[in-house]
This record gives C-alpha cells, structure tokens and sequence, in this order.
C-alpha cells in the first residue's frame, strides 16, 4: 500500500516540471509590491486550472485559496509570498527577469510555486482530509505590511494554525532548517531629531553644534546593547542614516539620526524605547541641545510555537529530509504577524545558492521545489490530525 508520505512525494516528482515552468514565468516578470498584478492573475489561474477553490482575498493583489478536506476538523494555513524587489538581475540565466531593475532576487517566485504544488498535492488526496487547508498568496512581504493588509481583510478568521518557509541559500537542496522559538528578529525603526543652534564655523562659543551632538548621540547608543540589555538577550541597534549641514564653514541648526533595532525577546523590545529616549535626550541636553526620539513599532519576532515545530519536524522526517538547527537572522519577516495570533512555524528551505538573499545573482537549485510542496502537503495532512 502506498503511504500519502509515498504518494506526496511521488506525485510531486510529476509535477515538478509544472513547479519549474511557473516559477520561471514568475521570474521572468517580476513585480514589486503591492503591484502583483500580474503576478495575481497568474497563480489565480494556475490554481483554477488545478481545481483548486479560490476564495476572496479583498485586496488588490495577492491570492486566497482553499482545500476542503471531505471529513470535518480544523482549518489551517499555508502562506507562499509573491513580490519581487527593485534590483537589477545579473545572474544571466535564460529565464532571468524580463523587467529592468526588478528581479525575484528574494525567491518568491519559489515560495509562491511550492505552494501550488502543495495545494495540488491535497486537492488530489481531500477525500481523506480532515479538515480545511487554506493556501495564502501574500503580496507586499518586502515592504512589511501585506501580512498586515491580509489579516485586516479577514483571511485568518478561523485559522487553527501557519505554515510558511523561507529559501536558504546556505542549506543544501533536501535539509531544512527548523527550530523552536525565535528565528527572525522583530524590526522596529527610528528617528532622532536633534534641534542645536547654528552659527560661524570659526565661533562654536555662539553655537550648539548639532554635528558634535549627533555624534555623541551615536556613540553613545552603542552602549544600549552592551550595558542596557540583558547578556541573555540579543540585540542590534544600527544607525544607518546621519545627516546634518550643507557647507565647511558653517555649524547647522539641526541633525537626523535614523536606523533600526533588532531583537528576538518581546521584553528587550518593550524595554529599549524607553531606555532609548533617556539616552537620546540625556546626550544632546549635557550638550545644551534637545532631541526628540521617533519610535515606529514594525515587526515583532518570528517566534515558531513548539507543537508546530515538531509538526514540521516529523513531516520532514516523514518525506525522508534531513532536518538541521535552524539557525536564526536579524531579518525581518511579515510572517511574524500571524504566528501573534495563532501558533505557527517558519523553517528555512534548503536551496543551495551561492549568493544570499537580495543580491542581483542570487539564484537556488529548483530541486527543491518538489521537495517543498511534498513537505508542505504532508504537514497540512499532519497539522489537521495534531490540532483537530
Ligand atoms: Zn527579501
Ligand atoms: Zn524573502
């Protein structure tokens, strides 16, 4: 008797030249987000082509689809991304983006074809489903804020649980990375003001010079991680932008300080505002300045529930891949705004790149493709026993 394992896997190896050919239509025409039109029309035609039922998303672009399983239980999700990024592709391959300056140079053109192949993988075995599967297209993940725009539309009412991945250059094609807890950083970002007096560059003692204050306010935020937050925490605080003044020879009014802050622990993310802001203002007023700390709350942790790990662990193991320690980044993932709602797991999907994420020659072996819609069908049928 053939296992649904067996069968997954089996069919999957089918398809794989429909994975492939998809994923190269994506990667020739590449959208930036929040305009996959395009890219919209496309997998809501390949789906209907498969059988598969779409639903309505109410948004401008993006994607909802759902496998009914014929016995009743739970409904859970799993979430591809479609958008592409405005980088110029240089990796000369023969299905290598059509569109100057935009590329799939993040892998959603992968997701987004794994994820119909595990949607056709169910659609032909919801005879023993039970329970609903429900298949999210996401559009704008790069900016940040489709996640965001897909719950406010509804598209997670009822959801038990979700699914997703990201490609990994540095696994190879048939391991997956996965782990419980944090994989992914919350993402926050921030704005300083600092309001000094300008004056002659050869009289500072009528001055505040907001170039010397701006520099201390730098300096010294490099000691929030160090000395402010817990040892057993991590924590980035990067400052990108410092811009202040026009000429040599005359001290500017004012400075802007603008950058980002990282972390993994929901507590090391409440508590550096704060201890921010006292720095920020405690700096410029030693120097007679004021400053104004901008807060803008983005993204909180990947956080991967360990019930859900575990599915994704034994779904692995079950389509015969190896599974290693996910190692986790201080990238940012919309993906994080569901796990806030219901429990959910993020894995790295091996893919075999030499270049990494973003990069104009980024590219992955799309052996993995097959081996992604198995894994992710094979988890939904998992899922659905486990929560139901
Ligand atoms: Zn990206
Ligand atoms: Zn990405």
């Amino acid at each position: 008797m053939t296992t649904i394992s067996n069968f997954f896997r089996e069919q999957a190896a089918k398809l794989q030249p429909k994975l492939v050919e998809m994923r190269r239509e994506l990667h020739l025409h590449p959208e930036l987000s929040n305009e996959e039109h395009e890219t919209t029309a496309r997998i809501r035609a390949w789906l209907e082509e498969l059988g598969i039922r779409l639903l309505e998303l109410n948004l401008p672009t993006g994607v909802l689809a759902e496998v009914k399983g014929e016995l009743p239980g739970p409904t859970i999700m799993l979430r591809a991304d479609i958008d592409a990024l405005p980088v110029q592709e240089e990796t000369g391959l023969p299905f290598a983006s059509t569109v100057p300056g935009k590329m799939h140079a993040c892998g959603h053109d992968f997701h987004t074809a794994s994820m119909i192949g595990a949607a056709a993988l169910l659609k032909e075995r919801a005879g023993e489903l039970r329970g609903t599967v429900r298949i999210l297209f996401q559009p704008a993940e790069e900016l940040a804020v489709g996640a965001r725009a897909v719950i406010a539309a509804g598209a997670l009412e009822g959801v038990s649980a979700v699914f997703g991945m990201h490609n990994k250059p540095e696994l190879p094609v048939g391991t997956v990375g996965i782990r419980t807890g944090p994989l992914m950083a919350s993402v926050d970002r921030f704005e300083i003001e600092v309001q000094g007096k300008g004056g002659h560059a050869g009289m500072p003692e009528s001055a505040v010079d907001p170039v010397v204050v701006s520099s201390a306010i730098v300096t010294a935020l490099q000691t929030l991680v160090s000395r402010n937050a817990s040892p057993h925490h991590s924590a980035v605080v990067s400052v990108c932008k410092l811009q202040a003044g026009s000429t040599w020879n005359v001290i500017p009014d004012t400075g802007v300080l603008e950058g980002t802050v990282r972390t993994f622990q929901p507590e090391a993310r409440a508590s550096i505002p704060g201890q921010m802001e006292r720095v920020v203002e405690g700096v410029a007023a030693g120097y007679g300045a004021r400053a104004k700390l901008k807060w803008t709350a983005m993204l909180p942790a990947v956080n991967n529930d360990a019930n859900m790990a575990e599915i994704m662990r034994a779904a692995a193991d079950a389509q015969g891949l190896q599974v290693a320690e996910a190692v986790p980044t201080m990238g940012g993932e919309d993906f994080a705004l569901y796990q806030e709602l219901v429990p959910g797991c993020f894995i790295w999907m091996g893919t075999g790149g030499t270049e990494q994420w973003h990069h104009p020659k980024f590219t992955l072996n799309e052996d993995a493709l097959a081996i992604s819609a198995s894994l992710f069908a094979e988890a939904a049928v998992l899922a659905l026993k486990e929560i139901g």
